[in-house]
């Protein structure tokens, strides 16, 4: 029996962050900002200031 070729073309998909448009893959948190779709899900790291 052969298989029918229906291979599909794994073609990596990206988007866009909405918030900083930073090019991040989809259904992912943005790497840059932490936003996902439209809701801030990771806060950035303050950076500490004292002590
Ligand atoms: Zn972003």
């Amino acid at each position: 029996m052969r298989r029918a070729n229906h291979d599909r073309i794994n073609v990596p998909t990206l988007t866009r962050c909405s918030n900083c448009g930073e090019v991040s893959q989809p259904h992912r948190v943005c790497g840059a900002c932490g936003f996902y779709g439209e809701t801030q899900v990771i806060e950035k790291p303050e950076p500490t200031a004292s002590e």
